[in-house]
């Protein structure tokens, strides 16, 4: 929406974090182009900066008003509900609002330094009469060669295409426009990641009984979306929800109106952009796919192609919350319960519960759905705030996995082949591989050992900036900090007592890959981590050929864990379910219980139902029995207690506030001055923690403490700490993260 010609002021927030709104004078000559949304160059102090323009007014009591220098990019880059959600998040997650505007702008678009790519394109010569070339031909062969080819091109083609088709060079080109017998035209071309891919148009499916009810509640909600509530789609695994989320969309486009996916950036695998783009697949531009991978190039003609309203539904990772569709009719967030919603920096932000603010603001329909969805979230769905859509069968009739318990304690220790493997799960494996079937082996931790101990002195060798110990790494031989990315040569002797005494411990994935190599020679092994996935082209390689059926046994993290659908995988092998359940951290064992069922989820998708082992040092905590039964809501109320008891999220809001500084002394004295001023200021409502050490104390060379505070209130809460943060002058090397319901506790 452009600027009426009277308003003479915009009110801009610039990219640069100074925590105030500027007013400046709209020049005439921009007065047209300038709107809310618009993306403009001022001056500020004796430099120039980028900035939004957040509002235009009609006056302004600022003094010294400057004009605006310039515009930047054309179209405006906001509309005004992603405004009100920027301010809403600054508010919510106490950040100021041009830290949230980064999140909401990709950088691309904000400097608009990258723009569309032309190309030249050769058009079709179909009028050029036979005589022209076969005169051509005896003084220029090459032209007379191009020339033919061109009149048998049917639409305008990308010179370089036709050039590198037919090996001739650009002289010949250049010489044939010359004699006026082609022309060429520059055309803007879209840097499209799909575009070699073709995408088989796929009809609905006919839904089962659970299916049309739920598909019923979405319908129902987008008829009247006004005072529809948020939806929660609990469906196990191969429940038929992806289904449900594309007939959804096609009712969304269907009223005129465009749609949102959110999945997990590990879920956004081809196989999923397929099932997308298949089914629209009448109108290929309309679906837009954001992910981190994509070039500058392809981020900015994406966002644009979703800005310009060509797209109408996208799909991407969490910050596709933010894609400037217009007539926003559904958001959908898949695996809502993920963690890699949550954005670890600020804005320290939670793509679903922006995504519920973002569907009120915009009076659009929201449906999470999951197999086992966040606590909060189904606190949610039991207490009435959401609808709750239940899909209790797997579409295919097949039954869930038998899960096995493996007791590790029962298993002797000794040899480190049997720590790794348990003998139960070493001859399930064989059986798999006699009958041709396919293995996943999960183990949630990188690297061959996970620490380097002397055994004489019993020192580890830790990293110097992290308190962790460094993990080795057969393939580089070196080890590595898996926090700040720190290398160090093995030592040949203990650096701390001198003895040639050192011990490699623990195992990561590297090592589960090469102990089952050798216990099982004849299988095909490969590891599928964050170590051997480096080239962009491996993730996609090592899936189609474990699809192929040319990989037998599949190791990886969590990489590996949720989305893929692979129907000759009947063993699923999880190493050590014990990982993220010892994690100080009140959501561990929902955490375990996740990760269990989604596991579990990957085996027996075909005809042949499937197994999984778990091997656990811990095989009666509740997590694994309940995850053993396929027990949701037996686990949802022990926890819901638990939480309850403790005071925890969903019954209140937290907020963990990071004091860190490499001096240590001054961190610890910043965090307790801060927590005895919070316990000034909050008052008797909510409860504020004393300032601890961090369980990881020590990161990137930063000591750091921690305050958890706790209420019900909390965009109250959010407001007090900003306030008394603003107040307290901190010492200008410590530095304090606020993190509203935190995620990472450690
Ligand atoms: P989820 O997203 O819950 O894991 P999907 O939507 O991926 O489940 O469905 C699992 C499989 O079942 C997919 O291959 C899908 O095409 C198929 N499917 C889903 N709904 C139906 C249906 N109503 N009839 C037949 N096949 C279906
Ligand atoms: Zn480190």
């Amino acid at each position: 929406m452009l600027a009426p010609t009277d308003s003479r002021f915009a009110r801009v927030i610039i990219d640069r974090a100074i925590h105030r709104e500027l007013d400046y004078a709209v020049p005439e000559t921009l007065a047209e182009r300038i709107g809310v949304g618009s993306r403009v160059r001022v001056p500020f102090r004796d430099k120039h900066a980028l900035g939004t323009v957040i509002a235009l007014l009609e006056q302004s009591d600022a003094k010294g008003i400057r004009p605006i220098e310039a515009l930047v990019g054309d179209a405006p880059a906001l509309n005004e509900s992603l405004l009100e959600l920027a301010r809403w998040m600054s508010a919510y997650y106490c950040c100021p609002i041009e830290a949230v505007m980064r999140s909401v702008l990709p950088q691309v678009v904000r400097q608009a330094k990258v723009s569309f790519k032309k190309q030249m394109f050769v058009l079709p010569g179909g009028k050029i009469d036979k005589d022209k070339i076969d005169m051509l031909r005896r003084r220029a062969p090459r032209q007379a060669e191009l020339l033919d080819a061109i009149t048998k091109l049917r639409e305008p083609t990308a010179a370089a295409e036709l050039l590198r088709q037919t090996s001739l060079d650009n002289a010949a080109l250049r010489a044939l426009v010359k004699r006026g017998l082609v022309e060429v035209r520059e055309q803007t071309v879209e840097r499209d990641p799909h575009s070699d891919e073709e995408f088989l148009a796929t009809a609905n499916l006919v839904l089962n009984e659970e299916q049309v009810a739920a598909l019923k509640k979405i319908a129902d909600a987008l008829a009247h979306p006004e005072n529809a509530k948020p939806i929660l789609l609990h469906g196990v695994t191969g429940s038929g929800k992806t289904e449900i989320y594309l007939q959804a969309i096609r009712a969304t486009l269907e009223l005129g109106r465009t749609a949102i996916v959110l999945v997990p950036e590990i879920s956004l695998t081809p196989q999923t952009v397929e099932r997308f783009k298949g089914r629209f697949a009448e109108s290929a531009d309309a679906v837009a796919v954001l992910h981190s991978h994509l070039s500058e190039g392809e981020r900015h003609d994406e966002w644009h192609k979703i800005n310009s309203g060509r797209a109408r539904i996208v799909i991407g990772a969490r910050s596709a919350i933010f894609a400037p569709l217009k007539n926003l009719g559904l958001i959908v967030v898949d695996e809502e319960h993920e963690t890699t919603y949550k954005q670890e920096e600020a804005p320290r932000y939670h793509a679903r519960d922006v995504a519920v603010v973002r569907a009120k603001i915009d009076k659009c329909v929201v449906v999470l759905g999951s197999a086992t969805p966040s606590l909060e979230s189904y606190h949610n769905a039991t207490t009435g705030k959401y609808q709750l859509a239940n899909l209790t069968q797997r579409v295919d009739d097949n039954q869930m996995p038998l899960m096995r318990i493996v007791d590790l304690r029962q298993e002797g220790r000794g040899e480190n082949k049997m720590s790794i493997l348990s003998e139960k799960l070493r001859a399930a494996i064989e059986n798999r591989l006699i009958k041709k079937e396919q293995t996943i082996l999960f183990l949630n931790r990188r690297g061959f050992s996970t620490s380097l101990l002397c055994s004489n002195c019993g020192e580890a060798r830790n990293c110097p900036n992290c308190s962790v110990a460094l993990t080795f790494h057969r393939h580089s031989q070196r080890l590595s900090c898996h926090l700040c990315g720190h290398t160090a040569a093995v030592p040949k002797k203990c650096p701390a007592c001198g003895k040639d005494a050192l011990i490699y411990s623990g195992f990561g994935t590297e090592k589960v890959e090469s102990t089952v190599a050798q216990i099982f020679p004849q299988a095909n092994v490969k590891r599928m981590d964050a170590d051997s996935m480096t080239r962009k082209q491996s993730y996609r390689d090592t899936l189609l050929s474990f699809r192929a059926g040319k990989i037998d046994i599949l190791v990886g993290t969590q990489m590996i864990a949720k989305g893929l659908h692979f129907p000759n995988v009947t063993l699923v092998g999880i190493i050590n379910a014990d990982l993220s359940l010892h994690l100080p951290d009140f959501r561990a064992g929902e955490r375990t219980f996740q990760l269990l069922t989604q596991v579990a989820g990957r085996a027996g998708r075909g005809d042949t139902p499937g197994e999984v082992f778990v091997q656990t040092y811990t095989p009666f905590s509740p997590s694994i029995q309940f995850a053993r039964h396929h027990d949701f809501s037996g686990y949802f109320e022990q926890e819901l207690e638990f939480r309850e008891r403790c005071d925890f999220p969903p019954f209140k809001h937290a907020i963990l506030i990071t004091v860190r500084s490499t001096h240590e002394a001054r961190a610890k004295l910043s965090a307790e001055t801060l927590s005895r001023r919070l316990k000034e200021s909050l008052g008797e409502e909510f409860m504020v923690g004393e300032a601890t050490a961090a369980p990881l104390e020590k990161l990137q060379g930063n000591f750091r403490f921690h305050i958890l505070l706790r209420g019900s209130a909390i965009v109250r809460l959010s407001r007090l700490v900003r306030e008394t943060l603003d107040k307290l002058p901190l010492p200008e090397d410590v530095i304090a993260a606020v993190d509203v319901d935190p995620y990472q506790l450690l």
